[in-house]
């Protein structure tokens, strides 16, 4: 037997991948695997020995033959290869996670430029307070009143005590 005719050994293979132990009577071990960048799921094709198909396993919803155009049955593969399922689900996290933080960013900060409340969007109207979320401005409006008008406590009628004395009430 030449070097290139030599059995496979299950040590060139992955770890999910099967092998049949000497007392089954299998012809044909057939190993899916799917998933980028590291195989997350799997499934397997067995072909027993007298068998009349192959039998498809750690597989739901087998396609049709007519669909799938394989010598052999497939179908959603659902075994887990748990570095991999691990692995992959991280990293598609991780891009979808992006977009997630990143436009708020974006959103705030266009916001922020068109005058309008940096959390909620609305149009303050030049009031030091959201009137939609109560949120503060994060910077003071230009002010209108005299230096003694701003600590003073808004009266009960509505417009601070200085207003009224300017408008001579
Ligand atoms: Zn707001």
């Amino acid at each position: 037997m030449s070097r290139g005719q030599q059995a496979p050994t299950a040590d060139v293979y992955p770890e999910w991948v099967p092998f049949p132990t000497d007392n089954q009577r299998v012809r044909e071990v057939r190993a899916l695997g799917f998933g980028w960048p590291l195989v997350a799921l799997r499934s397997e094709v067995w072909t027993e020995v007298g068998a009349s198909r192959p039998r498809l396993r750690g597989a739901v919803g087998e396609a049709p033959r007519a669909i799938s155009r394989r010598s052999y049955p497939v179908g959603l593969s659902v075994w887990p290869v748990w570095p991999g399922l691990v692995v992959d689900t991280g990293l598609y996290a991780a891009v979808a996670a992006v977009p997630m933080f990143l436009w708020p960013a974006v959103r705030r900060r266009r916001w922020k430029r068109e005058g309008l409340c940096s959390a909620c969007g609305y149009e303050r109207g030049g009031l030091p307070v959201c009137p939609e979320c109560g949120r503060r401005a994060h910077q003071p409006p230009e002010r209108t009143m005299g230096p003694a008008c701003a600590p003073e406590p808004i009266s009960p009628t509505g417009s601070p005590a200085c207003h009224r004395a300017a408008a001579g009430v």
